[in-house]
């Protein structure tokens, strides 16, 4: 399907030179993968930007350099002086000179062999780091690079530096990524040339070249030409993905979905509660929309707490009235559990059949699931990314919840959507953030919204309190009390950037610190346990055999265990507004009196200051995301990492609004133009549109 040309760059990364498996498993953690793609690739290294450059330009006698800057010297080794057998502390020292002057060569603790291969005495080497003066004598501890002057194009005289993680080296990360640039072939050109002319960007290749392999310090900015360029190409791809599901769509008229709502009516008798009203005027604007002769895509709006899994759930019901079916897709196991377990119960009532498939039903079990979703036994499939697979096959699958979509990307919306038969199916998308325009036109397109303005009546205030960590042990006094009287807690321990094991870590030791005090109903639920274990965990939380759960930010999404009535969060200040608004909706849902304890370190930083402060005042997730858009920047609400949104990998630059509103009116003319991309920029358009993954719009337009 791809082109045989883009193959080298969809090679695993450990097809590169130096890198084998131990690193590929740190390249997985430094990189930013799209969803589904467990293995770092070549092309990954592409789109992993250096943050800056060091300068190595400096190119000094030993007479004119400076100390204390970056210098790379042309010297010849003299002579070596290691240290005392048996005495690390004295360092191992090599004298080299030039013409000018001298330069001592300084290792700590090294492995003799090292020196004497790298450094042969009377011979000729570039070495290159921070010069420094010591007494009388001038020196280089640790030299950057120490290069022979035959290889001397090794020496990256203008050195990008990555983003890295514990244990990954700049220089390993660098002979990686030069080698994944030097596999870009040469595209025909997909940009319109009067525009590239006018921003004064260059081709593609080069753009990576320039990022990668700078020869200008001012190239490697999220601001400049080359970058400016990559990040229009990754955002036009995905408005022409959009595009092209909405022009196959709109060619399609697809089937008027209606039931007699004998399934939602039983269903309704079942609720231990009556439908709010935006509940009920989302429902009517959804199953207007299943009516109406094209298909549906709707974002269903509503905060924390205001519902929408019933919304969900009845939606589904019209399908399955209508003799088709239903899926709900969820971020995460324990939420596609937790799903499963709310509705399991109203399904049956209403006599209908819900099952549950994840990464985890697998050999007899998977295909006895498939067999049964493709006979129409199983009316409603509940999952993970695992629905997204090509054998899951419906019977009939007529409407689509994505659940907490700011978890997916595009692509994998639309892979589920594909589902349907004859074309597609209907698909509601359910969040509880608040998306700004450009967010929405990103990654919905034309989409419809309904929203869920009103919370469940019963609901109680939360009351949100910042603590510092001094006050800890108050706090768990408070807490003791509260058990006393049946509470439950939430205890969530921080995600620590960059580094799993030492959020796993904090994570664990608070758990053992909170069972010394509150013994064995204490449990402890974080991503790297087994599925199994997570599941009994949550379940014996749910079921109220454990008092307090600490985790890591694993609850974040959709958990709903109403008894729970505290929650603690820990290192508030590292959590960005919308996570801490997130968390805190997964309390004040039963009938007592909830809590929200943002501890923090203190002292707090204006921003953190301001962010908890806005916690303690409102509740409005609104008025909360509004907040949080003033005091991150409207680029970095744009902000997959933070935000959990599906990323951009190289287009969070300065001018995005403005990249995006040109590439949304880019879109748009190619398609009139070119619909089936078969013209000459067409064709260049696929590339792209493979280049940046945009799998399923290109089996549309395969397929168109
Ligand atoms: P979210 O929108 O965050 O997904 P949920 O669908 O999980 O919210 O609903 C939160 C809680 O509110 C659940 O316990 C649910 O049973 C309850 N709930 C939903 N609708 C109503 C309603 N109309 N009246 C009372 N409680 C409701
Ligand atoms: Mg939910």
């Amino acid at each position: 399907m791809r082109p045989a040309s883009l193959n080298p760059l969809f090679a695993p990364a450990q097809s590169l030179t130096g890198i084998g498996p131990r690193l590929a498993l740190l390249l997985k953690k430094c990189l930013i993968l799209p969803p589904g793609v467990s293995e770092p690739r070549v092309v990954d290294l592409l789109w992993h930007l250096p943050t800056g450059v060091i300068d190595r330009r400096a190119e000094p006698s030993t007479r004119d350099a400076v100390p204390g800057t970056i210098a790379t010297l042309l010297v010849r080794v003299l002579k070596h002086k290691p240290p005392p057998r048996g005495n690390n502390k004295v360092p191992y020292k090599v004298t080299c000179e030039d013409d000018t002057g001298r330069i001592d060569l300084v290792f700590f603790r090294v492995e003799r062999a090292f020196v004497e291969r790298q450094l042969p005495e009377g011979e000729m080497r570039y070495v290159s780091g921070r010069v420094e003066r010591y007494g009388e004598t001038l020196q280089m501890a640790h030299p950057d690079y120490i290069i022979a002057p035959e290889a001397r194009d090794e020496l990256p005289m203008l050195e990008p530096v990555y983003p890295l993680t514990a244990g990954l080296s700049g220089k390993i990360l660098l002979k990686a990524a030069r080698q994944a640039v030097d596999r870009v072939p040469d595209f025909a050109e997909w940009q319109d040339a009067a525009w590239l002319k006018a921003r004064g960007w260059v081709d593609f290749k080069t753009s990576l070249h320039r990022l990668h392999r700078p020869v200008d310090a001012q190239d490697v900015s999220n601001g400049s030409a080359p970058w400016q360029r990559l990040a229009y190409d990754e955002l036009l791809a995905g408005q022409l993905a959009l595009g092209l599901v909405r022009q196959t769509v709109r060619a399609q008229t697809g089937r008027r979905i209606s039931g007699d709502g004998h399934v939602r009516a039983r269903i309704a008798d079942a609720l231990p509660f009556t439908l709010t009203g935006s509940q009920r005027t989302a429902l009517k604007e959804i199953a207007e929309d299943l009516e109406a002769p094209h298909r549906m895509l709707r974002l269903l709006q509503g905060d924390v707490g205001s519902g929408k899994t019933v919304v969900a759930l009845m939606a589904m019901a019209i399908a399955i009235e209508a003799g088709a079916q239903g899926a709900l897709m969820a971020p995460t196991e324990v939420l596609a559990r937790q799903h499963l377990e709310t509705m399991a119960p109203l399904a049956d009532s209403a006599g209908i059949t819900v099952a549950l498939l994840t990464g985890r039903e697998k050999g007899k079990t998977r295909e006895a699931i498939l067999a049964r979703l493709a006979s129409g036994d199983i009316d409603i499939l509940i999952g993970t990314h695992a629905l997204f697979q090509a054998d899951v096959i419906f019977h009939d699958l007529a409407v689509a919840v994505i659940d907490e979509q700011h978890r997916f990307g595009v692509h994998q919306r639309l892979a589920l959507q594909a589902k349907g038969s004859n074309g597609g199916t209907n698909v509601l998308v359910m969040t509880a953030t608040p998306i700004p325009r450009t967010l929405l036109m990103t990654h919905y397109g034309d989409l419809e919204v309904s929203k869920l303005t009103e919370k469940p009546a019963g609901r109680k205030p939360i009351v949100t309190r910042k603590v510092p960590l001094e006050a800890l042990e108050k706090l768990i006094d408070r807490i003791r009390a509260q058990l006393a009287e049946g509470a439950q807690v939430y205890w969530v321990c921080p995600l620590i950037e960059s580094s799993d094991v030492s959020d796993l870590a904090a994570a664990e030791e608070r758990h053992a610190h909170l069972q010394q005090t509150f013994g064995e109903t204490v449990g402890l639920l974080h991503g790297a346990l087994p599925a199994k274990e997570k599941d009994e965990t949550m379940a014996a939380f749910s079921e109220g055999r454990l008092k307090i759960l600490v985790a890591t930010t694993v609850i974040e999404v959709g958990v709903n265990v109403p008894n729970a009535n505290i929650m603690v969060i820990e290192h508030a200040e590292r959590f960005g507004l919308a996570q801490l608004h997130q968390l805190r909706g997964r309390v004040g849902r039963g009938t007592r009196e909830s809590f929200c304890m943002l501890l923090y370190k203190a002292p707090l930083g204006e921003t953190s200051e301001q962010r908890l402060s806005m916690m303690e005042a409102t509740e409005d997730g609104f008025k909360i995301a509004e907040k949080d858009l003033e005091l991150r920047g409207g680029g970095e609400m744009m902000g997959a990492r933070q935000s959990g949104a599906p990323g951009f990998r190289v287009a969070e630059v300065p001018g995005f609004d403005m990249l995006l509103a040109a590439a949304h009116d880019d879109a748009t003319m190619i398609l009139s133009a070119d619909p089936d991309l078969v013209g000459p920029r067409g064709q260049a358009l696929r590339s792209l549109l493979y280049l940046f993954e945009c799998d399923e719009a290109v089996r549309l337009f395969r397929a168109a």
